[in-house]
């Protein structure tokens, strides 16, 4: 019997917020703050509705705001904090969470506002703070960073004893219809993709021009699709903890016309982050961009197609080469008709709740900040096939890469 604050009102807190519903037992309180309060409580009246659980609470909150947030926090009694707003916000919640002496979870790593950069140095600096409180915070524990530092520690833990390739393959094989839209956040998904990417070889990160690298690869039940290599950060946490590895990178799909537009959006300035003044107005064009593009949590509706995320492993077990394929297959209609968002917005609320149930169940536990794939994958695991997000392995077939 636990009590739970979701900050965020997006799809993904949609989801995180449903599934923590279904589960009375664990989840016996739960709030939803965010800055837009009646997103909360379309949430909430959604739930009552859906599931029958008329008891979710919410709230108004500028998650930048400290003492506000640790009046709500103190007002509400949580165990545990779950962030679902953005990866700005991840540093203040950290630090209300520390003045409020409750636990935090999160699904993104830190990123300043004002430099499209994202690494764990910001928040594995709150180590020593959040031993000393006797509290966890849990970073990135989505789907990717998520599941796939899951995927990595159970590999590690049930067929390797050392890994050295490890690709993470993201494919996105739905269709939603639109010309062009993102299926999260369209600032912090523009931000992440136009970077230059990056991949770690032989202890060193080797940058790459934006989708300089390009594989055909093929997914379960999708086929073949363009994926190229993107600097994800659930790299460097892996390559810290799983110091066997020698190459690890990160694959995502792209179709033409989406990278079409994407080129168009910043060739004509669009993308940009630095402000503007635009009648007297100061605007950031990626922000303005994101308030004509579609909502990402409104694509459900018409979404056809599956997400296929995984790791493809090589490595050496009892002294012979090994390679190993572990992924999970998410339907986005069928993410749709049990939550009323899309299969992205699943398949990262869904771990972000079962992240949470292994925190207060006791499952996970000890004080710190913690990358998921420090914590024992099976638990994890058993929850993600009996939740909603089933997984497969196979054992020496070709991972083509
Ligand atoms: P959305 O943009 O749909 O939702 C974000 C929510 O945060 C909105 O409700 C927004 O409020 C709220 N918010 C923004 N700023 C503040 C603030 N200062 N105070 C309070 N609330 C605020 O995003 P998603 O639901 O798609 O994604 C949520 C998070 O999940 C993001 O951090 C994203 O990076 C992460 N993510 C992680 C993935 C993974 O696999 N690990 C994959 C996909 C996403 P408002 O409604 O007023 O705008």
């Amino acid at each position: 019997m636990s009590r739970v604050l979701i900050i965020g009102a997006g799809g993904v807190s949609r989801v995180c917020t449903y599934k923590c519903a279904q589960h009375p037992d664990v989840f016996s309180a739960i709030m939803v703050a965010s800055r837009t309060k009646s997103k909360c409580d379309q949430i909430a009246a959604d739930i009552a509705k859906d599931i029958g659980r008329d008891d979710i609470e919410t709230a108004a909150i500028d998650a930048e705001d400290v003492p506000a947030l640790v009046a709500l926090i103190r007002s509400f009694k949580p165990d545990l904090v779950i962030h679902l707003a953005l990866p700005y916000q991840d540093l203040t919640i950290m630090d209300a969470c520390l003045e409020a002496g409750v636990h935090y979870l999160d699904t993104a790593n830190y990123e300043p506002k004002d430099e499209a950069k994202f690494e764990y140095s910001w928040q594995w600096a709150y180590q020593d703070r959040f031993k000393e409180k006797g509290l966890l915070a849990i970073l990135g524990c989505g789907f990717d960073p998520g599941v796939t530092g899951v995927f990595t520690a159970y590999a590690a833990k049930h067929h390797f004893d050392e890994i050295h390739y490890l690709d993470i393959v993201d494919c996105n094989g739905g269709d939603h219809g639109k010309a062009f839209a993102t299926n999260f956040n369209p600032e912090i998904n523009i931000r992440e993709i136009t970077q230059k990417g990056r991949y770690y070889e032989n202890g060193k990160w080797i940058e790459t021009e934006p989708f300089e690298y390009r594989k055909e690869l093929n997914y379960p039940n999708i086929g073949e699709r363009s994926s190229y290599l993107l600097y994800h950060e659930e790299l460097e946490s892996l390559v810290k903890n799983y110091p066997t590895i020698k190459r690890a990178r990160f694959w995502m799909t792209f179709g033409d016309e989406y990278l079409t537009h994407l080129r168009v959006i910043q060739n004509i300035g669009m993308a940009g982050i630095e402000p503007i003044n635009y009648q007297g107005q100061e605007i950031v064009p990626l922000q303005f961009l994101k308030a004509v593009l579609p909502d990402p949590g409104d694509l459900g509706e018409n979404y056809s197609g599956e997400t296929s995320i995984g790791c493809r492993i090589k490595g050496i077990k009892d002294g012979k080469e090994k390679t190993y394929y572990i992924w999970n297959n998410c339907s986005h209609q069928a993410a749709y008709d049990e939550t009323g968002a899309q299969g992205v917005s699943y398949t990262t609320g869904v771990p972000a709740m079962i992240g949470a149930m292994m925190l207060l169940t006791g499952k996970w536990g000890g004080t710190g900040v913690k990358n998921v794939e420090e914590f024992n994958p099976d638990p994890f695991l058993e929850k993600l096939n009996e939740y909603g997000l089933a997984w497969h392995e196979k054992v020496n077939v070709d991972l083509e890469l």
